[in-house]
């Protein structure tokens, strides 16, 4: 058993900012990771990171980016904590500035900054198009030199609690199969996105939404979890990430007759509007015949010449050739929507703080909520810094007043979690198991099929109908060879699966309840906005049966909602 004051469990861009504040404010800190923390996903992160620097055009400012935010969220984010996120801006990505991150120039040497979905301004800072590579480098570097201790090969699989506040974490070391107690007086939750759930995703296979489960079943409600993002351009047929960047550099969306559709979707933003409408609009185009092979539409940035490309966009230009074999230089690369980020997450003040005692959450695992119903692209590396930062400050200092928890309830949760891994081990042992991928398989594509970026009441039934009966089926007959303790990868992504499953119920029937159209959720009988009824956060609250709701307003200050125009 491991006792720290802090203990921040992921080691991404959010949980990094997080340990490296706590740690700054005196406390003893450690980070449980998975993999090494700079292969989090983080690294993956490709166009940029918003503040309002007014390097390209000084008439920028931290109430436009807020607006743009607010707008782009199609006015579900709280007015409040997207105004404090957008002055907090400038300081956290100069900062990042300070500490090395070799962000890209203008010729006078200040940090240049290109146009993104969605902003009225180019306001989005970038190292090429490797600026997560960038950030996190720069950010371990000084989570090292602040001595942060860090724990990789440690799956967290579930949260201690007693006396109705967190006060630890159960992990599995993956180099011995073996459970650990790890006791904290504060936990912060900085697990990343659950792309994973879904059949097309731009996410790496580490983002499961694990992290969001852990927090949901220990009683933290979790928010506006119908909000998923999927981006427009994705390479087709693998769905790796083809960045914003590229257009907002000047590529051009195409459909099959050669017409630049967006002129239709978006006149005056066009390619640049936010994802949401992008994304709706390709498929669009793709289900009403124009796409090519009815599947893809054509990115064009051949027009941009090979010194911007390689320049600004060298790994869009190897990644295209590397798994599609196209040279963007003087080729259309083919894109199509893909799941790429989860707006909803574990419910938290704007310091990270959530409902339960001891419990605090960052980054993609969280929502504060400043991306609303649609996030705007440069803002969520923003948000890990941010909020990452805030959150480490919470948890440093509540940790002062706490007292270290008692060894039982530790050692009840740890047994809790041996129990299910039996469980699996013994129907494993069975003649014919059920086996997880397959359910795994089944839960993506049913999510893709019925919580896609089209949704009506009767998917959205059905949807729900098979994701119950997998959840059953699997918690009832899913099985794992008892093979090697060390890094056995089908037990833990069978673990990661339960998970999963119930995160899926809050999310399908979140999406039923919400009788309208608004950002990221367009549900197809009910294609307007209503603010009446539904300018309101979703809560999900877990109990067995599946999920309990309520209810929140949206904190609106001083932008009233009116109809998003692009
Ligand atoms: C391809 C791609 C490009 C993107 N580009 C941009 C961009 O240019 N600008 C922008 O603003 N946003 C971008 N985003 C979004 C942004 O990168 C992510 O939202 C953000 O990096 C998430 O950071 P995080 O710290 O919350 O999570 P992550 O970086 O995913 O870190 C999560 C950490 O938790 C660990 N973990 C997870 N579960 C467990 C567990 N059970 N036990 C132990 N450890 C666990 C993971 O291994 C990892 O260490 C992009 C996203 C993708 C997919």
């Amino acid at each position: 058993m491991e006792r720290h004051e802090v203990i921040v469990v992921g080691g991404g861009l959010a949980g990094l900012r997080a340990a490296i504040e706590a740690k700054i404010r005196g406390r003893d800190v450690a980070v449980l990771s998975n993999i090494y923390p700079i292969r989090s996903h983080s690294v993956a992160a490709q166009g940029g990171i918003n503040a309002a620097l007014g390097n390209v055009d000084p008439t920028d400012s931290i109430e436009k980016h807020a607006l743009d935010t607010i707008k782009g969220a199609d006015y579900l984010a709280d007015q409040d904590a997207v105004e404090g996120f957008c002055r907090d801006a400038p300081a956290n990505v100069l900062e990042l500035d300070r500490w090395g991150c070799p962000f890209s120039r203008l010729p006078d040497g200040r940090i240049a900054q290109r146009s993104f979905g969605g902003a009225a301004f180019p306001r989005t800072c970038f190292a090429a198009d490797k600026t997560g590579h960038a950030i996190m480098h720069t950010v371990f570097q000084q989570a090292l030199r602040h001595g942060v201790i860090l724990h990789s090969d440690r799956v967290a699989l579930s949260l201690s609690t007693d006396e109705a506040r967190v006060r630890g974490v159960v992990a599995m070391n993956l180099l011995t199969g073996e459970l650990e107690a790890w006791v904290a007086k504060a936990v912060v939750m900085a697990t990343g996105g659950m792309g994973r759930m879904y059949s097309m995703t731009t996410n790496s296979h580490h983002c499961t939404g694990y992290g969001m489960a852990m927090a949901y079943w220990a009683g933290a409600p979790l928010e506006d979890m119908e909000f998923v993002q999927f981006h427009p351009t994705t390479l087709y047929g693998t769905n790796i990430l083809i960045t914003e960047g590229a257009r907002g550099e000047g590529g051009i969306l195409l459909n099959a007759d050669g017409e630049r559709f967006m002129e239709r979707y978006a006149p005056e933003r066009m390619e640049l509007a936010p994802r949401d409408i992008v994304a709706r609009a390709i498929m669009t185009e793709v289900l009403e015949g124009r796409g090519f092979e009815r599947q893809y539409v054509h990115l064009d940035i051949s027009h941009l010449g090979d010194e911007v490309l390689m320049e600004r966009l060298p790994q869009i230009w190897d990644l295209a050739l590397s798994f599609a074999g196209v040279d963007a230089r003087t080729e259309p690369i083919p894109v199509q929507p893909g799941q790429h980020y989860a707006m909803g997450g574990i419910e938290t003040d704007q310091n990270g703080r959530t409902r339960l005692s001891g419990l605090y959450a960052a980054g993609e695992c969280a929502c504060v909520s400043v991306h609303g119903a649609n996030r705007l692209g440069g803002n969520s590396l923003l948000e890990c810094v941010v909020f990452g930062a805030r959150a480490g400050a919470a948890a440093a200092e509540d940790s002062v007043k706490i007292e270290f928890g008692r060894r039982d309830a530790i050692e009840a949760a740890v047994r809790d979690v041996e129990g299910k891994i039996d469980s699996l081990y013994k129907n494993g042992g069975d003649r014919r198991p059920i086996n997880p991928y397959r359910i795994m398989d089944e839960m993506q594509l049913t999510l893709w099929n019925h919580l896609g970026i089209f949704r009506d009441e009767k998917g959205l039934r059905k949807g729900m109908v098979k994701l119950r009966s997998l959840r059953q089926e699997h918690r009832e007959k899913s099985g794992v060879p008892e093979a090697s303790r060390t890094y056995n990868l089908s037990l833990v992504d069978a673990l990661m699966l339960d998970g999963m499953l119930d995160l899926t119920l809050a999310m399908t029937e979140g999406a039923l309840r919400r009788t309208e159209s608004r950002g990221s959720h367009f549900r197809t009988d009910y294609p307007g906005r209503d603010d009446k009824n539904w300018l309101r956060h979703t809560l999900a609250y877990y109990t067995v049966e599946g999920p309990r709701f309520d209810y929140k307003p949206v904190a609106v200050t001083k932008w009233p909602t009116k109809e998003r125009e692009y």
